[in-house]
């Protein structure tokens, strides 16, 4: 499984449609202090479910929405759509018959927000299914922002265990059981 593009409208700093192609195995996105690379990886998190504003390093859901800036004027939403190949069937069950996956994420200024599989609009637990036991998801290990090696060092004993139970894959089970259990 690979990430082939990420598109971003109305995104924090990305108020005009970008579409970010990841040609080869590595990229890098290089530019002077501000000009927008964390919002980019902010992106990812979101798309994929993050539900937490302080980790998209905002106050409330909405300040993902360009805000407007000298000469700009607010938006009034922000969409984000990762592509993935998916050719190699990472992503099982269901999903792998599909060679690409799209996931798309809107959300408007009344914090309306929708999920789309493939351009289908579906739930935000579908895309969270999606992910589990992938490596990928929002708090997922695949993504190291700044400052997380020196979280993972101080972090608590519980959450050290959800980043080692993520990458061994069994989250996914534990997930499956919970929801059983609540039934
Ligand atoms: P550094 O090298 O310092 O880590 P960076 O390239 O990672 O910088 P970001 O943190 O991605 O920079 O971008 C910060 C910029 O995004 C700031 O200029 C901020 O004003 C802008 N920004 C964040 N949210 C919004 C928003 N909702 N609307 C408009 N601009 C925004
Ligand atoms: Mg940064």
């Amino acid at each position: 499984m690979r990430l082939t593009s990420i598109k971003l409208v109305g995104f924090k700093s990305f108020v005009d449609a970008v579409n970010v192609p990841f040609a080869g195995n590595m990229t890098a996105i290089v530019g002077p202090n501000g000009c927008g690379k964390s919002n980019i990886i902010d992106a990812v998190r979101w798309v994929m479910g993050e539900s937490s504003a302080k980790t998209l390093r905002g106050e409330s859901m909405t300040d993902v929405i360009f805000n407007g800036s000298t000469g700009r004027s607010p938006v009034g939403q922000a969409s984000i759509e990762l592509v993935f190949d998916n050719s190699d069937g990472t992503m099982g069950g269901a999903y792998a018959q599909y060679a690409e996956i799209s996931v798309k994420r809107q959300v408007t200024r009344d914090s309306q927000s929708n999920y789309f599989f493939n351009g289908q609009k579906c739930r935000r637990r579908d895309i969270s299914d999606l992910f589990l036991g992938t490596g990928l998801g929002p708090r997922s290990y695949a993504i190291i922002g700044q400052g997380m090696i020196s979280r993972l060092v101080e972090a608590r004993p519980e959450e050290l265990r959800s980043t080692l139970e993520e990458a061994a894959g069994v989250s996914k089970y534990k997930e499956r059981r919970r929801e059983t259990e609540n039934r």
